[in-house]
C-alpha cells in the first residue's frame, strides 16, 4: 500500500469504484473515462509500479485473469475486438504509477485511437538488437 496512491486507495475501498472481477491478487474495475463502453482496468493488488518491477507469478496469473475477463467482456458487449494495454513510464503515457492492464472493448468504426507510424530498421540492425537485447535474458 502505497499512501499516496490513488490505485491503492481504491484496492483499500477509501475511493469508490465500479469492480467487475476480484480475486487475492488483482482487482478489474471500470475504467473512471473509458475509451471506449466497457473500458475496464485490471489492478495488481499490491503496489507494484510497473512491468520492470513485477515478479514472474503475478505477472503469469495477470494474463490469465485478463484472458478470462476478456471473453466475458466480448460476450456482454458484443464488441468487434479489445486491445489489451499496458503502459510504463511517463514516455509510454502511464499517468497512474500502479500497474495495471487495460481492456480495451473495440468496436467496427469507433472512434478510439490506437496508432504509431510504423518505422524501418536498417540491414541488420533487427538483428543487432535483438542479440543485445536477448543477452540480458
Ligand atoms: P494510464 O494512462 O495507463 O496510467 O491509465 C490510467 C487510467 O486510470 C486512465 O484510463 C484513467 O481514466 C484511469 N483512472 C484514473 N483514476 C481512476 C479512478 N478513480 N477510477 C477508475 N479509473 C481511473
Ligand atoms: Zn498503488
Amino acid at each position: 500500500m502505497n499512501d499516496n496512491c490513488i490505485f491503492c486507495k481504491i484496492i483499500g475501498k477509501e475511493i469508490p469504484s465500479t469492480t467487475l472481477y476480484e480475486d487475492e491478487d488483482f482487482c478489474i474495475i471500470m475504467d473512471i473515462s473509458p475509451a471506449s463502453k466497457g473500458h475496464a482496468i485490471l489492478l495488481v493488488k499490491k503496489h507494484v509500479p510497473n512491468i520492470f518491477e513485477l515478479d514472474a507469478e503475478l505477472a503469469s496469473k495477470a494474463l490469465v485473469v485478463v484472458s478470462k475477463v476478456a471473453k466475458a467482456m466480448k460476450e456482454e458487449l458484443k464488441c468487434d475486438g479489445m486491445n489489451i494495454l499496458q503502459n510504463n513510464g511517463e514516455a509510454a503515457g502511464q499517468t497512474v504509477f500502479h500497474l495495471h492492464i487495460h481492456l480495451i472493448p473495440r468496436y467496427k468504426d469507433d472512434q478510439v485511437n490506437i496508432t504509431w507510424n510504423p518505422g524501418k530498421y536498417g540491414e541488420g540492425e533487427a538483428a543487432a538488437l535483438a542479440d543485445a537485447i536477448r543477452k540480458r535474458l
